[in-house]
């Protein structure tokens, strides 16, 4: 017999006819010899619904009076799943988040879980009952008690919370589609079905907008070893396997926040390209990238930064088993850009610089976190830690910086996210998994390619793609180059609780006034940019900044698998195909498991439907989403 929660997603319990079949559902697990807690949102739109009657009574509504709305939507489905499971002839009882007492911190609309009790949940459960808990909501253990909400989407998150408090053997999101697929089927309907996926592949994935899962709930499964099932709750079919791949158990105290960085990482060895003003049309980052496969070199961090008259500037990092490579690689890329332009006159300027160090954080619980990255600019900067280059994705931030200071820096680090340098995880021996036993090395282990490798190999392994427009670009002119200055710029949006994503700072630093100075630019929420801009364009006159420049209609496609590492042709793939549907790239940053673009908001569908078929992800049937 296992223990089983069961989340279902608002269009599941849409309507009574769903929230008839989702009884069904759960009583045939429950028939199957299980324990089963359910979890559920609020029914279909209903959210959205009470989001909008805030609005036209106030323009701006409390957060506390927010939470208190938001969470009536979720009460409304305990209920009727309840009576739904007992007119089946099922005992059941339905608990609010602070019956259960699902405690969160006083971060009202966007609080993170400290602790969940399990004891009335376990109580009912040892009578036979099913618990259909609330989702997306908790209460804070302060005097005041107040009802708090995990932001949208977070019934998610609830779900996989209350699976590691209660050590459940596992846990199933059903939702309207049949699982984890390559992409959003909404917008390409040949989207494929992902079998098995790795929390950290997941992760990346729902932090770039693919929005099926809450990133939160990722991590909290990556945590805390809790597989996840993703599934239709349309169908009996087996969904998606969402794997944490190293079996490991923390404290269930200070769930969501106990650190925000899992571990520090970094790598000596490499050596820095740099291009710059490469000129801004599209195809130049393709054709850089292929002949930089024919040259089999491995490269890791790549950015591509905001351009600025017409030309752009482009920098990766290389490992080094090929650092004696560098000169040759310097000289063919200088080759690739004089093949394509006219004229030799305005050939773009590479440098390679030796002795470079990566260092980077990682862990989703920076996600919503500003503060984390602006304490490690801040941290490196008191280490005396020069950051040439920055690139991050929700869940990491890596810095170039000069390999002498390597040893400083990680220390610094270590010391600031109190982690040890090879992580201080608990092992839990995964006795009884309830589900039988699988491979998770299995088919996630990658070959390198030889050196023949080719453009048109089809077996590139990326799992899916995602597409975010909810963001939009800041550059800021001309930041001088002082230690510690990304740190202030970082530290003031964290102040304000601005979450910032790809973060981008250029390789090019040019002396003006005397001063040497770099461009800076990065991407936030829609919802904050206009008052990012006002904020930053206030700040730019006392901190010396130039011009603070805001564009809201951009889209940031992504490609994610842990199959990209050591692929050189991965890149190049997705520039080319963007370069042959006339989609120029704005901005690129890479993880060792993501490739990100930035491009013009109206190309956004049509790059990743580009790159989906591209990349072979297309299935033959199509996805039907239910209405
Ligand atoms: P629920 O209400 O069940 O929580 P959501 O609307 O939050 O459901 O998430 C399901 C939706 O996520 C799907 O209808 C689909 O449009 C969207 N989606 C985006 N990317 C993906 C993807 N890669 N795989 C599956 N669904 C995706
Ligand atoms: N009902 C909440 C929302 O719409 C939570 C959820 O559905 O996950 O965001
Ligand atoms: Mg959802």
């Amino acid at each position: 017999m296992a223990l089983i929660v069961q989340k279902y997603g608002g269009t599941s319990v849409g309507s009574v006819e769903r929230i008839q079949a989702v009884a069904q559902c759960v009583c045939q697990t429950v028939k199957a010899g299980n324990s089963v807690v359910v979890v559920v949102s609020a029914m279909g739109k209903t959210t959205d619904g009470l989001v909008k009657l805030a609005h036209e009574i106030s323009h701006n509504p409390i957060h506390r009076e927010m939470d208190v709305l938001l969470s009536t939507g979720e009460q409304v489905s305990i209920a009727l799943v309840s009576m739904a499971l007992q007119e089946l002839g099922q005992p059941t009882i339905s608990l609010t988040g602070a019956q259960v007492k699902i405690i969160t911190e006083s971060e009202p609309t966007r609080a993170r879980i400290l602790h969940i009790e399990t004891e009335r949940i376990q109580q009912q459960l040892n009578q036979d009952k099913v618990v259909v808990v609330a989702g997306f909501q908790g209460i804070t253990n302060t005097w005041e008690w107040d009802i708090t909400t995990l932001g949208r989407g977070g019934s998610d998150t609830s779900a996989v919370a209350l699976a590691a408090a209660l050590r459940a053997d596992y846990c199933e999101i059903y939702t309207d589609v049949p699982g984890i697929l390559t992409t959003d089927p909404r917008l390409v309907p040949e989207a494929q079905l992902i079998d098995k996926i790795t929390c950290d592949e997941m992760l990346e994935l729902a932090s770039l907008g693919a929005k099926v899962l809450h990133p939160r709930a990722v991590e909290i499964a990556r945590n805390y070893c809790v597989p996840l099932m993703i599934r239709s709750s349309w169908t009996n079919e087996p969904g998606t396997w969402v794997l944490p791949t190293k079996p490991q158990m923390r404290s269930l105290t200070n769930l969501e926040v106990a650190r925000p960085v899992d571990y520090v990482t970094f790598d000596a060895k490499q050596l820095r390209v740099s291009l710059l003003q490469v000129p801004d049309k599209s195809g130049i980052a393709a054709r850089v990238f292929r002949k930089i496969v024919h040259q089999n070199v491995d490269v890791d961090l790549i950015i591509q930064s905001i351009h600025e008259g017409d030309t752009n500037d482009i920098a990766f990092t290389i490992r080094t088993p090929f650092f004696k490579q560098a000169e040759a690689v310097a000289q063919t890329i200088i080759a690739a850009i004089r093949a394509y332009q006219e004229t030799e006159a305005d050939l773009a300027e590479v440098t390679v610089q030796q002795n470079i160090a990566k260092v980077s954080i990682a862990g989703a619980g920076m996600i919503g976190r500003p503060g984390v990255a602006a304490k490690m600019f801040a941290s490196l900067a008191d280490a005396g830690v020069n950051i040439q280059m920055i690139s991050t994705s929700e869940v990491k931030v890596s810095c170039v910086i000069d390999a002498l200071d390597c040893e400083y820096a990680v220390s610094a680090l270590h010391k600031a996210f109190e982690v040890d340098e090879v992580g201080n995880r608990e092992l839990r021996v995964p006795t009884e998994w309830g589900l039988g036993t699988w491979d998770l090395g299995e088919d996630m282990e990658i070959e390198k390619t030889d050196a023949s490798f080719s453009l048109l190999t089809p077996t590139l392994s990326i799992r899916g793609i995602a597409l975010d427009i909810d963001q939009a670009r800041l550059a800021i002119r001309q930041v001088p180059d002082h230690l510690g200055m990304v740190a202030k710029l970082f530290s003031l949006l964290a102040q304000h609780k601005i979450s910032v994503d790809m973060i981008i700072q250029s390789p090019r630093c040019r002396m003006i006034d005397g001063v040497p100075r770099r461009d800076i630019a990065f991407t936030v929420a829609h919802t904050d940019a206009e008052f990012v801009r006002e904020t930053l364009a206030k700040a730019a006159a006392e901190f010396g900044w130039g011009e603070v420049i805001l564009d809201g209609a951009i889209a940031k496609v992504s490609i994610v698998g842990a199959g990209m590492v050591r692929q050189p042709g991965v890149a190049a793939k997705m520039f080319e195909v963007l370069a042959q549907h006339q989609i120029n790239i704005q901005m690129i940053a890479t993880s060792e498991i993501k490739i990100s673009c930035v491009v013009a908001q109206e190309e956004g569908i049509k790059a990743i439907r580009a790159l989906h078929s591209a990349f072979g992800l297309a299935g033959s049937q199509k996805i039907q989403v239910p209405v």
